[in-house]
């Protein structure tokens, strides 16, 4: 069995804030930092990409994980968010960390201060839509259906 280095959440969270300072973010004025710790150790950096068309807008956490996958990753071992108040990831984000990362991967919601708290993805998301919801010979969650 392969051993990983445990997650360092300081580090994380220390990464996530510088991208933020980074943020492109002239319309909310809300800059977010994001930093996602790859299967392979690596860590791939975002910060929230806004846009004069509002929806084209992107989030940090995006950002961060479409980097880690376009450099070759397909898993995600943990998540750091910080924005200046500790709100949490969006719902998009949310099932964006779901298609790569595990339902037990920790989200490490942080503040510009580098206070954190720890979630994990299947507390934000939980009965989350995944790969497996589109087997259509198999009704997920057999066990729920008053069948
Ligand atoms: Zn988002």
């Amino acid at each position: 069995m392969t051993e990983f280095p445990s997650i360092d959440a300081a580090q994380l969270v220390k990464q996530a804030i510088e991208a933020q300072q980074r943020a492109y973010a002239p319309y909310s004025h809300y800059p977010v930092g994001a930093a996602v710790l790859t299967e392979d150790g690596r860590v791939h950096t975002g910060c929230n990409v806004e846009n004069a068309v509002y929806p084209l807008t992107m989030c940090a956490e995006r950002v961060a994980i479409l980097k880690a996958i376009s450099e070759g990753a397909r898993h995600i071992r943990a998540v750091a968010v910080v924005t200046p108040n500790g709100g949490t990831p969006c719902g998009s984000c949310r099932q964006v960390m779901q298609e790569f990362g595990a339902p037990e991967m920790p989200v490490f919601i942080g503040r510009s201060d580098g206070n954190y708290r720890q979630r994990t993805l299947a507390e934000l998301l939980p009965d989350g839509f995944s790969a497996a919801d589109l087997t259509t010979n198999a009704t997920t969650n057999k066990n729920e259906w008053n069948e």
